[in-house]
């Protein structure tokens, strides 16, 4: 299933990991996405990589997650320059990157998962 790209206002932060936000729906009806500035769907990401390949400031690293899949992860996702090159090459729509107009306070307090 692709991301829920609207995850940043319809889920919960439960938890953050290496430096960034996870977030679970709520009720729990799926699995984690991590990060809030680059956002990954652990059920929708197959570990094919290609995001971290491509990406040219190198915010994906691999992590071999709870169930033992490999996946990647936004750990460094403030670096991000918005050019949407992952979420294009992505073969399950598994990235939304965050977009838009929204104020330094709205951002940081997603930022913090305290919306
Ligand atoms: S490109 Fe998509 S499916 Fe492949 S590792 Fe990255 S997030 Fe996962
Ligand atoms: S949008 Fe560009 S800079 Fe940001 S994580 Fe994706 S590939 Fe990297």
């Amino acid at each position: 299933m692709p991301i829920d790209r609207n995850y940043r206002e319809k889920w919960v932060v439960a938890g953050t990991h290496a430096g960034h936000n996870v977030w679970m729906a709520s009720p729990k009806t799926s699995t984690e996405i991590h990060g809030t500035l680059v956002g990954i769907s652990l059920d929708a990401c197959n570990g094919c990589m290609r995001c971290v390949r491509v990406c040219p400031v190198d915010v994906f690293g691999e992590w071999k997650s709870s169930n033992g899949t490999l996946v990647a992860d936004p750990v460094r996702e403030n670096d991000c320059i918005l050019c949407l090159v992952c979420e294009t090459v992505c073969p399950t729509d598994a990235i939304d990157i965050l977009q838009g107009e929204g104020s330094d306070e709205t951002l940081n307090s997603l930022l913090q998962g305290s919306h």
